[in-house]
């Protein structure tokens, strides 16, 4: 007898054991599903539980609707402040409550690759929406200015060039809050 296993609410099996994505979401599939990076499809029972990361509340009030606001990661990595009322319904998929949504910069990891025009270190810099670039690690943007400051090489990736895995991690319903 464990209290960690849980089971399936979509089909009462077992939840397997957790997984951890390219990105480092962690997740617990039930027991029956498995993805099929062939056909980029689940196989069998589709339920996901993604192991929260807990949302931190902040001390600012959302401005569509003056409830409180919470700092959310995705299973992206990215973060991204939303209020707190808002929520997601699995079954119409579609967002429930107040949908204020600010996305954080981009996520920015350091890479072991010199940049070829200035030798520096290159780092992987992900967009808010998810895009990949490689650019260098001494480029900037000066915001008053309204450029870009420092060295220019930038090397936009291919969606799944670089990605570590293929856990199909991209085609899994959106987590709950
Ligand atoms: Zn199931
Ligand atoms: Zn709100
Ligand atoms: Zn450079």
């Amino acid at each position: 007898m464990s209290d960690i296993e849980e089971k399936c609410p979509k089909c009462g099996s077992p939840l397997g054991s957790v997984t951890v994505t390219a990105s480092g979401r962690k997740l617990q599939r039930c027991s029956t599903g498995s993805w099929n990076p062939e056909t980029k499809r689940t196989e069998g029972c589709p339920f996901v539980k993604w192991l929260p990361i807990e949302p931190v509340a902040l001390d600012e009030k959302c401005p569509k609707c003056g409830s409180p606001v919470v700092m959310m990661v995705t299973r992206f990595g990215k973060k991204m402040k939303k209020c707190s009322t808002g929520g997601w319904d699995k079954l119409k998929k579609q967002a429930t409550g107040c949908d204020f949504v600010e996305w954080i910069n981009g996520t920015t990891e350091p890479l072991e690759e010199k940049c070829p025009e200035c030798g520096e270190k290159l780092v992987l810099f992900t967009t808010n929406s998810g895009k990949r670039m490689k650019k260098c690690s001494t480029s900037g943007w000066d915001r008053e200015a309204r450029k870009a400051t420092g060295c220019v090489y930038v090397k936009w990736l291919k969606a799944g060039e670089l990605a570590a895995e293929d856990t199909g991690e991209e085609f899994l319903p959106p987590e709950s809050p």
